[in-house]
């Protein structure tokens, strides 16, 4: 081998030269092979991160391992240039599940450990250790101001103010409370009258929000527990469905098989859909393992992101509950796998590396050869398809903690049940039947709690002209404006565009109706028709950080809200004892989407927001509003029949050719200019009809076809969806697929989106 150092080009000469494989942090395809050179012989580890030239720069790479040499001679080869860290990043196991990511989704491998690296790490930069986040507190050494500070009256304020607080405080509030205090405590320090102390953060945790260990576990958590330490007794690959109904304690359960694989020495990764709706789950890990647990969500500074992933790779910390993207996190020895609502769409990532976690969940598990749980009220069928064919083993909790009851659930059906004409303040028509209205004063006036559920935000999600019919729609977006109150605004939920109420058409000056019923609404009319009950709301617009979501759920948790309104934001897993009501406004919004999902997520939502009454030591009732009484999934919720719902969807679900029967790709079109975009997926759909599979091998395709949405952000949509009865039936069209895509031209941007979540 010949090293030009200048160029850095190195022609291979012999077959005796060391060659490395490279996944470069670029979004190309493959794995490349570069040279190992002299220095770093020997001194390379799979996993590490090193400099390589790459193009006419350098880029971050990833050593894979050993590269055979290429097939034909004379190939110019080039060396790697450094090494960024001494012990690999990446440990080997995660390594195996991000190729097999890469591979299973189409996206390039580099980048696919690029995403999956903390940022610290996705640099091409040395590697440096992190410090958490801390919090300093001043703490008083002394009981009272000592008499050497008679003459300095701002020291002795500062003490007295600290006494008087405890002789503990952070200080950030002693500096916000007397001005000019950080100094003022640095000349205290310095006396050894006070000590600064600090502290690591602990996102996610909440005074309040704690919870014991309980003494006795319910008989069928007892069943559960000793079937999964028996899994991990054993050890090896298993997938276990956790299917127990809301309240039933699951995470107890999840709990002590954490402490079983703990005191086996092996690590733990639990994955939750959204770290600030389950405040509750994460603080029920902190006190039971203390600093044990690293907590992941994206909520999280860079550093604090670094510091945990050195403290996971390192196996000082040994458990990682955290969301979606925590599937990558480097648990040593992993031993137990638990993904919390295993049926949650957030698992699913709708950008970049279009990836579903729980999925994930279990190729990490198959290939560490540990224990994967999937829990759930409702578990997805997916999941249920796999236990009816026993590749998952399934336990069950029909029961509630304690023997509570499951609430009971009635329905109003809106087209008896009118609600009544609204006050002054309500100029549209109300939403709240009589039933209802009694069904919150009578719980308002026990001094309980309510749920009030309604899955779209803002005020009225579309206005319409009153005399020549047109609806308000975005001038980007194939969708209509939301008009929301607050801000007195009407926003475009896809891109964001906002723009100032109109108060009349734009076409012909009518006036316009407010039609279509959000959250925002339904909280004025609690608020007038209950003038006394405490009202808040939970969505994306009144939670705008994740600090706000876990304020709001930790006053709910301390009664100092009678009425919660939200989105599907209150009808994750929250255990509040005080909600007795549960009230869905109004069960049909979702049952509309052009999903084939669309069924079964409704039933979902609505069982789990139903879960969310009587969950403490009073009864809970649920009341479900709708026009549509008849619907599948309303009736089998009324009923409580989680199995004739699974039975008849999956059923459907055969019949239509749809997952869990069939595995999906869709691919995605998206163009500026619509006649292109057009043109792009018409070529694409022949480039694919042209080259299906014999008709044995099941292969089909819908489309193209403008996407149900045609348009966001001013860009044209298209789709394709294909489908087959195994992945390996597709691979080699996604293949050539792949090759075709290099010739569409810029304007149009093709992704492949394997076991779509929603159409
Ligand atoms: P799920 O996730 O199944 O809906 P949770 O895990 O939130 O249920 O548990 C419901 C409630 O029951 C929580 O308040 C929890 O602390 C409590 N709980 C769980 N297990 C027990 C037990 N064995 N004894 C007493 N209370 C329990
Ligand atoms: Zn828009």
């Amino acid at each position: 081998v010949v090293v030009s150092e200048h160029t850095a080009t190195v022609f291979l000469v012999n077959a005796s030269a060391a060659l490395a494989s490279v996944a470069v942090g670029r979004p190309v395809r493959g794995e490349f092979t570069y040279v190992v050179p002299d220095v770093l012989s020997g001194r390379l580890v799979p996993g590490q991160r090193v400099l390589v030239p790459f193009g006419r720069g350098t880029a971050l790479g990833f050593f894979l391992g050993p590269a055979s040499p290429p097939a034909e001679e004379g190939v110019k080869l080039k060396p790697i240039q450094r090494v960024l860290e001494e012990s690999p990043s990446l440990p080997p196991d995660l390594i195996a599940l991000l190729r097999f990511a890469a591979e299973h989704y189409r996206y390039p491998l580099g980048e696919v450990i690029r995403s999956a690296l903390p940022p610290g790490l996705s640099k091409a930069e040395e590697e440096k250790a992190a410090r958490p986040d801390v919090q300093q507190f001043a703490v008083a050494r002394v009981a009272e101001p000592p008499a050497e500070l008679r003459r300095a009256p701002a020291q002795s304020a500062v003490l007295n103010y600290l006494l008087a607080v405890g002789g503990r405080a952070p200080l950030e509030e002693v500096a916000h409370a007397i001005p000019g205090a950080r100094e003022t405590l640095k000349k205290l320090a310095s006396r050894g009258l006070v000590h600064i102390e600090e502290q690591v953060l602990q996102p996610g945790v909440r005074e309040g929000l704690e919870q014991g260990r309980p003494a006795l576990l319910t008989p069928e958590q007892g069943v559960a527990v000793k079937s999964l330490h028996a899994v991990l007794e054993a050890g090896g690959f298993q997938t276990v469905l956790l299917h127990g109904v809301t309240g039933s304690g699951k995470t107890e359960v999840y709990l002590r098989a954490v402490e079983h694989a703990l005191s086996q020495g092996k690590g733990s990764l639990v994955l939750v859909p959204e770290i600030a709706l389950t405040p509750q789950l994460v603080g029920r890990f902190r006190s039971r393992f203390g600093a044990e647990v690293a907590v992941l969500h994206s909520g999280l500074k860079d550093r604090e992101r670094l510091f945990h992933w050195q403290a996971l790779r390192k196996g000082t910390v040994r458990i990682a509950v955290g969301v979606r993207s925590a599937i990558w996190a480097p648990v040593e020895n992993l031993g137990l796998v638990v993904v919390d609502e295993e049926h949650d769409p957030s698992f699913k990532q709708e950008d970049k590396l279009r990836y579903n976690a729980r999925d994930m969940a279990v190729v990490r598990g198959k290939q560490a050869g540990a224990l994967v749980v999937l829990g759930s009220a409702t578990p997805s069928l997916e999941s249920l398809e796999n236990v009816r064919r026993g590749r998952y083993g399934v336990l069950e909790m029909k029961s509630r903690v304690d023997d509570r009851p499951m609430p009971g659930i009635e329905l109003v059906d809106l087209r008896i049940e009118r609600p009544r004409e609204g006050g002054p303040i309500l100029e549209e028509a109300p939403i709240l039947s009589p039933p209802l209205l009694d069904a919150m004063q009578e719980t308002l006036e026990r001094g309980q709690q309510t749920i009030l559920f309604l899955n779209r935000r803002g005020h009225s999600t579309f206005l319409l002209c009153e005399v020549c019919g047109l609806t308000l729609k975005c001038s980007d977006c194939d969708v209509c404006l939301t008009l929301h109150r607050s801000s007195a605004r009407v926003v475009c939920h896809y891109c964001g565009l906002n723009s100032p109420v109109p108060d009349h058409c734009r076409e012909c000056t009518g006036p316009l109706l407010k039609l279509g019923i959000g959250t925002e609404r339904v909280e004025a009319e609690v608020a007038e028709r209950l003038p006394h009950a405490r009202v808040a709301r939970l969505d994306r617009d009144s939670a705008t950080s994740a600090e706000r979501v876990t304020e709001l759920l930790a006053a709910f948790a301390r009664r100092e809200i009678d009425v919660l309104v939200g989105t599907q934001m209150v009808a994750k897993g929250h255990d509040f004892p005080g909600v007795t009501l549960v009230c869905v406004v109004m069960a049909d919004t979702s049952l509309a989407i052009p999903d084939f999902r669309a069924a079964e997520r409704t039933f979902h939502l609505l069982t789990q927001v139903a879960g969310r009454a009587g969950r403490g030591k009073d009864p809970g009732r649920v009341l479900v509003q709708t026009y549509n009484p008849e619907s599948e999934p309303v009736k089998r919720v009324l009923a409580h029949d989680f199995d004739g719902f699974a039975q008849q969807e999956l059923e459907w679900r055969r019949a239509l050719a749809y997952p869990p029967y069939t595995r999906l790709v869709a691919i995605r079109l998206e163009g500026e200019h619509p006649e292109q975009t057009a043109r792009v997926a018409r070529m694409l759909g022949d480039f694919l009809s042209r080259r299906m599979p014999p008709a044995s091998a099941g292969v089909r395709m819908l489309g193209p076809a403008l996407a149900p949405i045609a348009k966001v952000r001013g860009r044209t949509r298209w789709q394709m969806l294909l489908k087959a009865p195994t992945h390996a039936a597709l691979a080699p069209l996604l293949t050539r697929l792949e090759v075709k895509l290099e010739e569409v031209p810029a304007g149009v941007k093709v992704t492949i989106d394997v076991d779509p979540g929603a159409m």
